[in-house]
């Protein structure tokens, strides 16, 4: 949590690199038993990573973004996770915005 405070600027979208602030990104966490979660309320505990939208998570992908991010691998099913996460949510609009 010490990191937790520090940036309330914005995160950075792994991807394209944009800098968002939080609400505007979806976070993907590696959790502490290693398995990668898609996390639309932000408060999952693990390391976490951002990118901005389903097309960023692809170029992420192609890139090897989050894998360097998150310091481990992902494998194509947890990209997929992710990604079926992120269109879910988006059609869902679950992403409410705290300020
Ligand atoms: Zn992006």
């Amino acid at each position: 949590m010490a990191d937790e405070g520090r940036m309330l600027q914005g995160r950075m979208c792994v991807a394209c690199r944009a800098k968002r602030p939080k609400q505007d990104l979806w976070r993907v966490v590696r959790r502490s038993d290693g398995a990668i979660a898609f996390d639309p309320t932000g408060r999952l505990a693990g390391r976490g990573a951002y990118v901005c939208s389903a097309a960023c998570l692809e170029q992420a992908q192609g890139r090897r973004g989050l894998e360097r991010a998150l310091r481990c691998r992902l494998t194509e099913e947890d990209y997929a996770q992710v990604a079926a996460g992120i269109a879910s949510a988006t059609k869902q609009d679950m992403r409410e915005t705290e300020v």
